[in-house]
């Protein structure tokens, strides 16, 4: 089990004094076996929030604990071992691979730095990961400019499971591959996941993507989640104007009438250096009322429903005329 409590990160404006609040609090739990998707437009967080799990970056404060250990606190070989259980895998494949070495040489690389297997055994292994996703033995004397952009995410994905993660972080995962061959790595994810029984941080801006794999659905807007749930909850029955827009723009029925969010919401993402008081949302926000203005919502359990959070004023009163309303008089 993963969780991240109360992430906070602060990159300083470059050439300026100030500081651009990248996360503001962040908190999630990503269970064994389950995917839970992070979603938002570009600049909420989402990178950064996946650099801070993996270790690649410090947060400014904050936890990020896997099965109990906290590797905030961990350095040297001990975070090493650690980090092992987490891996990521980037948007760009081709970017992360050796153009000199070949597919079997840089996967046997990852198994001996890490002391996994060596010799005959090696061999095997690097084999065994390249049938796994799908590619076959033959791959491994390739170089990656000989590969499809479908074929290097599998080796990018081969190469994360090289390690035995417990957890995979997959950062946009097919974003920069051809339409045709999206949906195929996708299903190779849910296979994957299934058979090693691991557990997905599954980011996207991609609604329909996230709804396709998530068991769990995270909605960041501006550094911080906003709402939180079960998939169908969040994504069916969104209690989150922003989260309502992000599906509106994304209708479940006919994903392919898809818009823009900039069809359904007006305005643009604020300036994380000069976020707008009260709900950060408030500029945007057909909802907005003068409290919205002043008052930062908390995320907090809708009553009546599991585990479904919403941040939003709004939001929590309707619900709360609601239950008022369901509740037996007399
Ligand atoms: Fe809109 Fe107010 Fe809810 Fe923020 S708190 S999302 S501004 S209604
Ligand atoms: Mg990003």
């Amino acid at each position: 089990m993963l969780t991240a409590t109360d992430l906070v990160k602060d990159y300083p404006v470059r050439g300026g004094d100030g500081v651009v609040h990248a996360l503001a609090g962040v908190s999630l739990a990503v269970g064994d076996g389950e995917t839970l998707g992070i979603v938002g437009e570009s600049g909420c967080g989402k990178s950064t929030l996946a650099k801070l799990l993996v270790r690649l970056e410090d947060p400014t404060s904050g936890r990020v604990e896997l099965d109990g250990v906290d590797l905030t606190e961990l350095r040297g070989p001990a975070l090493r071992q650690q980090r092992r259980h987490i891996q990521m895998l980037f948007q760009d494949p081709y970017a992360s691979l050796n153009p000199r070495l070949r597919v079997g040489q840089a996967l046997g690389e990852v198994l001996s730095v890490h002391r996994l297997a060596d010799g005959r055994q090696r061999e095997r292994r690097v084999g065994e990961l390249l049938e796994m996703v799908g590619l076959g033995a033959p791959f491994g004397a390739r170089y990656p400019h000989e590969l499809s952009g479908g074929q290097r995410q599998r080796v990018g994905i081969a190469r994360a499971l090289a390690v035995e993660p417990k957890v995979l972080l997959l950062d946009e995962p097919v974003s920069a591959l051809d339409v045709s061959v999206r949906a195929e790595i996708m299903n190779l994810l849910v296979d994957l996941r299934r058979d090693l029984g691991l557990s997905y941080v599954f980011i996207s801006h991609d609604v329909a993507m996230v709804r396709h794999i998530s068991d769990r659905v995270a909605v960041m807007y501006l550094g911080r989640v906003v709402e939180v749930g079960d998939w169908k909850s969040v994504l069916d029955n969104p209690r989150h104007p922003y989260t309502a827009a992000l599906c509106a723009a994304v209708p479940a029925p006919n994903p392919e009438l898809s818009q823009p969010i900039e069809a359904t919401v007006s305005g643009e993402v604020p300036n994380p250096a000069a976020p707008p008081s009260g709900c950060p949302f408030h500029p945007r926000c057909p909802l907005a009322q003068d409290d919205c203005r002043r008052l930062d919502p908390a995320l907090l359990p809708l009553p009546l429903s599991s585990g479904h959070q919403v941040a939003c004023h709004v939001a929590a009163e309707q619900v709360s005329d609601r239950s008022a309303q369901l509740a037996p008089s007399g």
